[in-house]
């Protein structure tokens, strides 16, 4: 047993961790990251990208079948479910394959062992090979080690029947019928793709609607159209168990005190995600977790041990990769002495549904809420020229204001390419933006932005395009 000494040890190769190993890298800091799995983490392996690969081949299969409206008809698609995993999989190996060379690129060592606390600055290194242990003595300490689907009674994960999400985006078939227990994003996301793929969808979830911590306006048009392809959404329901028959899992439900029985295929419990903190003896290092095992920390990002800092899925909500690497690299940039807090105005967040949401910002709620007086603007997409003619017309953007002095709030968009509109709408946040600046910023024509530039223009009364609830002033 050796032990090395590092001025910065990232425990943790996914997305908060790696971007914070390459960003210390740069700063040179002698510094080390270590993984116990596969370098990427969720995002890469099992989450952000697997998932957007398969929604987007089956999106195509999906467009293609309705793509009569626009005079052009294919023959039914044929869907090779084995191919489509293969190609899933070649991008997760070329992804996932950069990430070390890319670490050790920028001058950070990198090994593959699972990382344990021996105390607040000693942590032990074990190979999966058998190699002997190490320790690691660091003045610097970042935990990445990202977060775990919750399973719930009754559903154990056998990733066939009970699968949890790494088991959903792993199918090699076409379920005939699928449950999705949870109506949040990532449920949402797997079971339209493979609704698309000609699924039998019913969604189970708890509360009175699906995409429950949004605005209900933005997640109603998902709701329809999941209808609309045949799916069902029972809202108000648990799942208690279920048992085999005749080939299926017949899961029991419970809505309003009465029980019945569905068949499914498969089953995707997809009901929310916890903290790993497991298995890194992290009571050894000191650091305080909040009461739902989250490690808690500071404006910048260090726990209450000083010296060791926390990113990403671990510290919290929301659980989005774009706010872990931020995490990360902010961390690094603060060990290599830089004067840096986390001050983010927005951190933007996109359900890649059908059609897809995306927000950045306040809602109209929580904008009220503060105290604001509010103005909102809001453009539907059945009225853009370009959504017209890409024949994708459902869902508006609307823009959340403040009303006295026209300070923008929020910007939340339902519809197609919501997920590239919305960088727009928080660069304008981040920047402290006025309605003016975005309505009176010329957006190219005919493209699917103009539609931001509108939505602003409706908040302060001098829409083009539709008619304005307030006066031109
Ligand atoms: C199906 C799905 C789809 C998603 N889609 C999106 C999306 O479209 N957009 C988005 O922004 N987010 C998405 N997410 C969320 C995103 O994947 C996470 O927010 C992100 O991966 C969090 O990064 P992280 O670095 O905190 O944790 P992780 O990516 O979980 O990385 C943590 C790493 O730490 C390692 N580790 C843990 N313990 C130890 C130890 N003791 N020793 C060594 N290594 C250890 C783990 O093996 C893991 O590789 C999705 C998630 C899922 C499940």
């Amino acid at each position: 047993m050796a032990t090395i000494k590092k001025t910065a040890l990232v425990i943790g190769a996914g997305t908060g961790g790696y971007p914070c190993a390459i960003r210390l890298g740069q700063l040179g800091v002698d510094a080390m990251l270590v993984e116990k799995a596969n370098p990427g983490g969720v995002c890469l392996n099992v989450g952000c990208i697997p998932s957007k690969a398969l929604i987007s081949a089956t999106k195509l299969a999906h467009k293609a079948q309705h793509a009569a409206n626009m005079g052009v008809t294919f023959a039914k698609p044929t869907i090779d479910m084995k191919q489509m995993q293969s190609w899933k999989a070649g991008i997760v190996k070329k992804l996932t394959s950069g990430v070390q060379s890319l670490v050790k690129g920028n001058g950070c060592e990198y090994r593959q062992a699972t990382a344990e606390f021996l105390g607040p600055k000693r942590v032990k290194l074990t190979y999966a090979d058998g190699k002997p242990e190490d320790i690691v003595e660091a003045e610097h300490i970042v935990i990445a080690t990202g977060s775990l689907p919750i399973v719930i009674p009754g559903f154990a994960i056998d990733q066939k029947r009970i699968v949890d999400s790494t088991g959903a985006l792993d199918l090699d078939h076409i379920p005939g019928d699928m449950i999705v227990i949870g109506g949040g994003y990532i449920g949402l996301e797997l079971g339209q793709t493979f609704q698309r793929l000609g699924t039998k969808l019913t969604v189970i979830e708890g509360l009175d609607r699906i995409l429950a911590t949004m605005d209900k306006d933005l997640g109603d048009p998902v709701a329809k159209q999941i209808k609309a392809d045949g799916g069902e959404i029972l809202t108000g329901t648990k799942a208690i168990g279920w048992r085999e028959e005749g080939g299926k899992a017949l899961v029991k439900v419970e809505t309003n005190g009465q029980t019945r029985e569905i068949p499914a295929d498969v089953v995707l419990v997809s009901v929310g995600r916890k903290p790993i903190t497991a298995g890194l003896a992290i009571e050894k290092s000191g650091v305080k977790l909040d009461n739902k095992g989250f490690v808690v920390v500071d404006e910048r990002m260090q726990t209450n041990v000083p010296g060791i800092y926390a990113a990403g899925d671990v510290v919290g909500q929301p659980m989005l990769a774009h706010k872990a690497s931020h995490e990360g690299e902010l961390i690094a940039e603060i060990i290599a002495g830089k004067k840096r807090v986390n001050d983010v105005r927005t951190i933007p967040a996109v359900v890649f549904t059908d059609p897809e949401i995306a927000s950045a910002g306040l809602s109209r709620s929580e904008a009220e809420a503060k105290g604001h007086k509010v103005t909102e603007g809001k453009f539907p997409f059945s009225v853009s020229g370009r959504a017209m003619a890409i024949d994708e017309t459902k869902g508006f953007v609307k823009v959340i204001a403040d009303a006295d002095d026209e300070r923008v709030l929020g910007v939340h968009i339902v519809g197609p390419e919501a997920s590239d509109l919305i960088s727009e709408a928080a660069l304008a946040i981040e920047m402290g933006a006025y309605v003016p600046d975005i309505s009176l910023t010329i957006h190219p024509h005919p493209t699917l932005g103009e539609a931001v530039m509108e939505a602003a223009k409706h908040a302060i009364g001098e829409a083009i395009h539709i008619a304005n609830a307030k006066k031109h002033g």
